[in-house]
């Protein structure tokens, strides 16, 4: 038996390892129970009351991120945008955040129109500046930095440890929503970040049939046990089968990101030099402005995701996203039949090809 730890990609396909000892299934079963038993004396010494809090088919999918992120502790929650929410309402009244211009839009609308209701001061900033996040942070006032890298839509990078630095000279949380990354792709925790949040909906479960939400913590601290108490009490958890295809999900999750990741290198590359594209956003080019700090933060590749600009504007890039036939017209990422993973076990090695060629011949088309 080798003493080596194992290496991410098996803690992930092995799902940890874990089997129901009760049993010997290989696979845990799926946890229903809304309520657990209390001892003769009352107490609770199995650790589990009620399961808005305790919920034993959140173990082992937090248990393997947690172990990827490699970080303290990991919560599962009904979305992802319930994970980010209840970071900014864990915060102290009248607090500072410092947030990118460029990041999801739902979670930017969400803190333009509610972050007031919860006493929250946000500043959205050019995230991919160090200068401007230092000139944007206020010691003593800013208690969150959040970022997201790459970040959507136009997939613009910002440097993590360089991020981790400034929010620690200022007394404040760095989260980092990485859900384009991966921890496949980055471990913002191991470049100083506090709490990364993920999407669950997009790679982690990677099939399009889950919403849910993650937050990983660096530490078990006070801000984590205000967290752990608003999902319980806010009541946003996630359900067991949920649960269930979320580490199901899981356990593919790098052969999914690496292919993602080669295929969209690939697709950005040849749309590149397609004459009819005014340009690609992918981090993984190396004319990109963020690619020198991908390439020292990312490992493994760039993400699966990246934007194009279709010479002809709106106009013709509606028109070109109406001729393809391949890719499926539909809001979000990470799952199986948007770029990769189902292509590629249907249709092999050419997966890439294939949609490459499907792009090309809906920009010749136009
Ligand atoms: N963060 C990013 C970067 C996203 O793209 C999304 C959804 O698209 C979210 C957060 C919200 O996640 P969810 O749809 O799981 O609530």
């Amino acid at each position: 038996m080798t003493d080596k730890p194992p290496r991410p990609s098996t803690i992930a396909a092995q799902g940890l390892g874990w089997t129901d000892a009760a049993t010997g299934a290989v696979v845990l079963p799926i946890h229903t129970a809304t309520t657990f038993i209390r001892d003769p004396d009352n107490q609770y010494r199995r650790g589990r009351s009620y399961g808005r809090a305790d919920n034993p088919s959140f173990d082992q999918p937090e248990a393997v991120l947690t172990a990827l992120e490699g970080g303290a502790a990991s919560m599962l929650f009904s979305s992802g945008m319930a994970a980010a929410a209840a970071v900014f309402q864990c915060l102290p009244r009248d607090s500072h955040v410092v947030a990118p211009q460029v990041m999801y839009w739902g979670l930017r609308s969400w803190l333009r129109n509610f972050a007031t209701a919860w006493d929250i001061d946000v500043d959205f900033v050019d995230a991919t500046s160090l200068d401007v996040l230092r000139q944007a942070v206020r010691p003593g006032r800013t208690c969150l930095v959040w970022i997201e890298t790459p970040a959507n839509p136009l997939w613009s990078v910002t440097d993590i440890a360089g991020a981790a630095g400034i929010a620690r000279a200022a007394h404040a949380i760095l989260a980092v929503d990485s859900r384009v990354a991966t921890p496949v792709l980055s471990r913002p925790l191991a470049l100083g970040a506090d709490l990364v949040m993920h999407s669950a909906t997009k790679y982690l479960n990677g099939h399009s049939d889950v919403v849910a939400g993650t937050l990983t913590t660096a530490r078990i601290d006070e801000f984590w046990e205000r967290l752990r108490a608003a999902r319980s009490g806010g009541g946003a958890i996630l359900g067991s089968f949920e649960a269930y295809l979320l580490l199901r999900g899981m356990r593919t999750l790098f052969p999914r990101v690496e292919r993602a990741c080669r295929s969209a290198q690939q697709i950005a590359e040849v749309l590149s030099s397609n004459p009819r594209v005014r340009e690609v956003m992918y981090p993984g080019l190396p004319g990109n402005v963020g690619h020198a700090i991908a390439a020292r933060q990312m490992t493994g590749g760039f993400g699966g995701m990246l934007s194009v600009c279709v010479r002809g504007g709106a106009e013709a890039a509606i028109a070109v996203a109406a001729r393809v036939e391949i890719w499926k017209r539909a809001t979000s990422l990470g799952g199986v039949e948007s770029l990769i993973e189902h292509r590629a076990s249907i249709e092999g090695a050419n997966s890439p090809r294939d949609l490459v060629a499907d792009l090309e011949c809906a920009l010749a088309a136009w």
